[in-house]
């Protein structure tokens, strides 16, 4: 039985360090909306967990814009859900 818990806690530990290397690699890159690929179908925002992305509407139309970058870990999450292209992880200060 304690064969068990010390696994489980060894992947806990592993998962934990895995986060803590991810957030530091990515502590420099945000993620960057391309607005004429956008179709404003709204899957980024609902999939980043975080909720840094917006919903706009402007001369250009409706798509999903960074709201607050600052809190943005570069996760890549959003991305994946997005089947047009239109966001894209970049250098912080590199637009
Ligand atoms: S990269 Fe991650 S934290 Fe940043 S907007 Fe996308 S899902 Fe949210
Ligand atoms: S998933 Fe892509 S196309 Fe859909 S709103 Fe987000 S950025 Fe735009």
């Amino acid at each position: 039985m304690s064969t068990i818990y010390i696994g489980i806690t060894i992947i806990i530990f592993l998962w934990i360090l895995g986060s803590l290397h991810r957030n530091r690699k990515n502590r420099n890159k945000v993620i960057c909306v391309v607005k004429s690929n956008c179709s404003g179908c709204g899957r980024c925002i609902k999939r980043c967990r975080r909720r840094i992305l917006e919903m706009v509407k402007d001369e250009t139309g409706i798509h999903a814009a960074v709201k607050y970058p600052k809190k943005c870990t570069a996760c890549g999450d959003c991305l994946i859900k997005c089947k047009f292209n239109a966001l894209k992880i970049i250098k912080r200060n590199s637009k």
